[in-house]
């Protein structure tokens, strides 16, 4: 599991409820990363029209998992 980033304006993700816990995969570059994002999102329903970056560590869910 990866430590969190520092997050400016919201300094405790975890304890709100907004961050979780898991070991489910990212659905964007498949990678485990302990923790989940578990707040709604505004975002392109169909994520097969997304691109994929090549690189999996330049994903922007890397820390989210
Ligand atoms: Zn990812």
């Amino acid at each position: 599991m990866l430590p969190l980033p520092t997050f400016r304006y919201h300094p405790d993700p975890v304890a709100t409820g907004s961050i979780a816990a898991s070991d489910k995969p990212c659905l964007v570059c498949q990678q485990a990363r302990g923790f989940i994002y578990t707040g709604p999102v505004y975002a392109e329903p169909d994520l097969a029209a997304i691109p994929r970056p090549a690189d999996p560590d330049a994903c922007a869910g890397r820390v989210l998992g």
